[in-house]
């Protein structure tokens, strides 16, 4: 009886997986398996929204593997004594796992291949999973990577992009192989209330959803922060419920505007994947460096805790945060607001930032969350790094009648017109009518302040 291993990792589905269509290939048994890693716990990256919805992942893909015969094998620990354990167990001989992207995946990869190889069983590294195009794929000329993302999506565009797996019909797992309790969500303490449902049965219905009812306008749509006509998909693509490459071949089978938007979204993604498998040194150290001196986080505290608390005085700003807060997550609009608010107008340093959003966001992820954030500090890939986001303008343009701020921001309710993002215009006994900060510091303060620090240098 020849026996494989898979072990999941950022792609917790059925669907279009290669690594488990190669292991089910490749033996007659198979041993699906997830390890709560020990490494990802102690960096401190397994924050409450992401153990919640992953804890709806791993119940889902259980269930679906029951569903075809098999179970899914839980174990926690060090990843790669686990594999270890549960390969000798099995008495296996090769291990089929998703290529990662970060320095810790490539560390974690590199380690489990040694061990493994030391025993005379082989590691297959999988592309393709866990993004559409495979991070050096395409390359440009004298680069590992590319910097600008407008040639990467050509190139990107331009490549063939594989076929999409079905789910397999039948997993037979091996008897006697121990595993654990899957944590209910419900276990889990300190989640946000309004927290999206994981899990790839959740991922496929929305899916299915969002292409009858939301690609078609997305083009359109996707800045209306009110009108929130997203895919909110990110969670499930961070998990890897859902397959990046699925999602690229179901949009280019709808066609149209809406649909060739949403791919290129897709491609940032790849795009920031790329860099970070490149340059894993970017999820803490500036990509490209202005040598800013950010202010000290101690004299920038109650600046920093009026921002994650959604207390700066501009609205959208506010708005924005405590969604984050609520639901774990963020319409894009405001991520790239309240981002470029902090670190250009309080002129707080990007890794403050990013951490907070890492607390919280259900679909926080190395790669999409530092590189973006380094976009909005100027520090990234953004070929214009100084421009600045005026949330007052921002506001006016994305929620033109101030909807999405009366939604978060329950204090400036009754407020309409051009007030709702400008309420300090309001006089007298009118603003007296709402509990609401002044504004933390006047825009042109902030710009100025950032204008200084970029230009001495
Ligand atoms: P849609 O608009 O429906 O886009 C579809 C998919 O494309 C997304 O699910 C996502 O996978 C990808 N995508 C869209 N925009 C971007 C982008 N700018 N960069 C990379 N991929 C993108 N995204 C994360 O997945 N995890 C993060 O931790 C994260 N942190 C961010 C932090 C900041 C400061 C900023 C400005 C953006 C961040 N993003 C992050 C990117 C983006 O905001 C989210 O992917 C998007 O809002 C998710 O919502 P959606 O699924 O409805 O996106």
């Amino acid at each position: 009886m020849n026996v494989s291993v898979v072990l999941f990792t950022s792609d917790l589905r059925l669907h279009d997986n290669p690594s488990l269509r190669a292991a089910l290939a490749s033996g007659d048994e198979v041993v699906p398996l997830f390890v709560h890693d020990d490494g990802i716990r102690s960096a401190g990256f397994a924050a409450p929204n992401r153990r919640a919805f992953l804890a709806d992942c791993l119940a889902d893909l259980d269930a679906a593997l029951r569903d075809r015969g098999g179970r899914l094998v839980v174990r926690s620990g060090d990843v790669v004594d686990q594999v270890c354990r549960t390969v000798s167990e099995a008495d296996a001989v090769d291990v089929h796992t998703a290529a990662g992207v970060s320095g810790y995946a490539q560390r974690r990869e590199a380690r489990l291949r040694a061990a493994l190889e030391a025993t005379g069983r082989r590691l297959h590294v999988h592309d393709t999973v866990v993004t559409a195009v495979a991070p050096g794929e395409v390359t440009p000329a004298g680069s590992d990577h590319f910097a600008v993302f407008t040639p990467y999506f050509r190139r990107w565009s331009e490549l063939h992009t594989r076929g999409v797996h079905k789910a397999p019909r039948t997993v037979r797992v091996p008897d006697g192989i121990g595993s654990e309790e899957i944590t209910p969500r419900k276990d889990v303490a300190g989640v946000s209330e309004g927290l999206a449902a994981g899990g790839e049965s959740e991922g496929r219905m929305r899916l299915q959803t969002w292409q009858l009812n939301g690609l078609a306008d997305y083009a359109e749509r996707h800045d209306d922060l009110a009108g929130d006509a997203t895919s909110r998909l990110s969670p499930h693509l961070h998990f890897g419920t859902l397959s990046p490459v699925e999602l690229v071949h179901r949009a280019r089978t709808s066609g149209g505007p809406g649909a060739e938007a949403f791919v290129r979204q897709l491609c940032w993604r790849d795009f920031y994947y790329q860099v970070l498998a490149a340059r894993p040194q970017a999820a803490a150290a500036d990509y490209r460096g202005h040598r800013d001196q950010w202010r000290a986080e101690r004299a920038a505290a109650e600046d920093i805790e009026a921002w994650e608390e959604g207390r700066t005085g501009y609205p959208v700003v506010d708005a924005a945060m405590r969604q984050l807060r609520y639901e774990g997550w963020m319409h894009n609009r405001g991520r790239l607001l309240t981002a470029g608010f902090l670190t250009k107008t309080l002129y707080v340093d990007w890794r403050i930032g990013a951490r907070h959003f890492l607390e919280l966001l259900v679909d926080g992820d190395i790669a999409n969350n530092q590189m973006n954030w380094q976009w909005s500090a100027g520090t990234g890939t953004d070929t214009r790094p100084n421009r600045v986001l005026n949330p007052v303008l921002q506001g006016k343009r994305y929620d033109p009648d101030g909807a999405y701020v009366r939604r978060w921001v329950p204090e400036l309710e009754g407020l309409e017109g051009a007030y709702v993002h400008e309420p300090w215009k309001l006089q007298g006994f009118e603003r007296a009518q709402y509990d609401y900060p002044e504004p933390l510091v006047a825009l042109t303060e902030g710009l100025a302040r950032f204008k200084r620090a970029r230009a001495t240098h």
